[in-house]
C-alpha cells in the first residue's frame, strides 16, 4: 500500500496513473496531458529525452553505483569539473547527496562547522525568510516557515536558533544589527520562494544581504533547488549575487533521478582544509555521487548550454506575459510571472477546488496548492502547448462565475 505525499489518505481521490511519458506529455490509459508541473519542477528537458536516456544507458553498461567512500569514478569527476567551470565565481567544491533536503542540511552543517572550526562557537543561529521552504527533514523544517507543511514542529515550540524575516531591507538590516555575532548563515530561496507560494522579490534585497554578510562575516547560502537551471529567467540567481554556498537539486538531473549538490566557495572549503582530522566535514549519504545520476546530470547541463536554454526560457516568459496581459477576475489576488514560472494567487483557496479535474479534461496536468495555481512547464514546451496551459487557467475563471 502506497502512502502518498501531502495527502489525507482517507479523503484522497485516486491519483492519475501514468503509463508513458514523452516530451512535455504524460499519458494515462485514456488521456494525454501536458505536464505543467514538470514533476515538481525538475523535468526541464521533458520526458524520455533520447540524449539523457543514452547517458544513463551508457553508464549502466559500466556500473550503476559505487560509493564515494574511498572510491571515485569518471561520471562524478566529470560532473564536478563541469559544475566548477559552469557555476559563477569560486563556487568550485561540490558535495553530492541524494535529495534537495539533504543538500540543504549539508549546507547548514557546513555553515555551522565552518565557525566551529574557527572557534566561533557562539554562531549557532540561522537567519531565514518568512514563507521559506527548504525541505521536509527536521532542520530544513525548522528553518522553513510554512505551517501548512510543518505544523508538526509546533510540538517543540519556537526554535531559538532560527530567526525569520520578511523580504524587506529594513527587516534585514535590523536582524543583522541584532543577531550578527550569533549568526553563522543567512539562507534564502533567491528571487522566487517556491513552495511558500511562488513569492517573488527583487535582487536589491539580495545585494544588500551580500553586503551585510560581508560586513559581519556571515555566510550567504542560496537554496537554488527550485530556482537553479533557469527557472527565474537567470541561469542561476548566483549569477547576479554570489553566495558562499549554493544548493542545487530538482532539475540537476533533468528530473531523471534524485540527486543534489551543495557547492561551497574556496573560503568555506578552506575552513575545513586542515591538519586537524576533526575539522573534516563528517557527512556521507550512501548514494552520493551515484554514477547514473551524475552521468545524466552532466548530459542535462550540456544540453542546457548547447541548446541555448536561456533563450527558450525568455520566450516562455514573453509568451506568458503576452497571454496573461490584462487578465483579471474578482477572485484573483495577484498574477505573478518570473522566467519559467507563472502563479495565479486567489483570495480564497476554494476558488481552485475542482481545477485539477477541469484541467485534466482539457489535456493539462496541474496541481494547485492552497491559494496558488501555477505553471512551471518543461523548457522544451512549444508555444501552442504553453498557450493551452494558460488558456486552461483563464477558462477556469471564465467558466465558473463568482459565487458558483
Ligand atoms: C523541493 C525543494 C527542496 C527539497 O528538495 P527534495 O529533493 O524534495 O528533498 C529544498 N529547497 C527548495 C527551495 C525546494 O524547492
Amino acid at each position: 500500500m502506497i502512502w502518498y505525499p501531502y495527502q489525507q489518505m482517507k479523503t484522497m481521490k485516486d491519483p492519475y496513473k501514468i503509463v508513458d511519458a514523452q516530451g512535455v506529455y504524460l499519458y494515462t490509459q485514456d488521456q494525454k496531458l501536458i505536464d505543467s508541473v514538470s514533476s515538481w519542477w525538475s523535468v526541464i528537458h521533458g520526458y524520455k529525452h533520447p540524449d539523457l536516456n543514452h547517458a544513463i544507458e551508457d553508464q549502466l553498461k559500466k556500473f550503476a553505483h559505487v560509493m564515494l567512500g574511498g572510491l571515485t569514478h569518471e561520471a562524478v569527476q566529470k560532473l564536478s569539473d563541469k559544475l566548477k567551470s559552469w557555476l559563477p565565481g569560486d563556487l568550485d567544491y561540490c558535495f553530492f547527496s541524494d535529495s534537495g533536503s539533504v543538500a540543504v542540511e549539508v549546507a547548514l552543517k557546513m555553515a555551522l562547522q565552518y565557525y566551529m572550526n574557527r572557534g566561533e562557537t557562539q554562531r549557532t543561529m540561522v537567519l531565514a525568510l518568512e514563507r521559506a521552504y527548504h525541505g521536509d527533514t527536521f532542520k530544513t523544517m525548522e528553518i522553513g516557515d510554512d505551517e501548512d507543511y510543518h505544523f508538526v514542529l509546533k510540538a517543540y515550540g519556537k526554535s531559538k536558533n532560527v530567526v525569520h524575516i520578511p523580504t524587506e531591507i529594513e527587516a534585514l538590516e535590523d536582524a543583522f544589527l541584532k543577531y550578527h555575532d550569533r549568526l553563522n548563515c543567512f539562507i534564502v530561496e533567491p528571487l522566487l520562494q517556491g513552495a511558500g507560494g511562488m513569492q517573488m522579490y527583487g535582487v536589491s534585497f539580495l545585494e544588500r544581504a551580500r553586503e551585510l554578510c560581508d560586513e559581519y562575516g556571515v555566510l550567504l547560502v542560496f537554496d537554488e533547488v527550485a530556482t537553479g537551471f533557469g527557472r527565474t529567467g537567470n541561469r542561476f540567481v548566483a549569477d547576479l549575487v554570489l553566495p558562499d554556498i549554493l544548493v542545487l537539486g530538482k532539475a540537476l538531473t533533468g528530473g531523471y533521478i534524485g540527486h543534489a549538490a551543495t557547492v561551497a566557495n574556496r573560503k568555506v572549503y578552506e575552513g575545513f582544509y586542515d591538519d586537524d582530522p576533526s575539522h573534516a566535514l563528517m557527512h556521507g549519504p550512501t548514494f552520493m555521487g551515484n554514477a547514473l545520476a551524475c552521468s545524466v546530470a552532466l548530459k542535462s547541463v550540456e544540453l542546457f548550454e548547447e541548446q541555448d536554454y536561456m533563450s527558450k526560457i525568455r520566450r516562455i516568459e514573453a509568451v506568458t506575459r503576452r497571454e496573461m496581459e490584462g487578465f483579471t477576475d474578482p477572485r484573483i489576488k495577484e498574477v505573478r510571472i518570473m522566467g519559467g514560472c507563472v502563479c495565479i494567487e486567489v483570495n480564497d483557496p476554494s476558488a481552485l477546488k475542482g481545477y485539477q479535474q477541469f484541467a485534466y479534461g482539457r489535456g493539462v496536468f496541474s496541481r494547485p496548492f492552497l491559494s496558488y495555481l501555477y505553471a512551471m512547464a518543461p523548457y522544451i514546451i512549444k508555444e501552442d502547448e504553453l498557450v493551452q496551459i494558460l488558456d486552461t487557467m483563464k477558462e477556469w475563471f471564465a467558466t465558473y462565475r463568482c459565487g458558483e
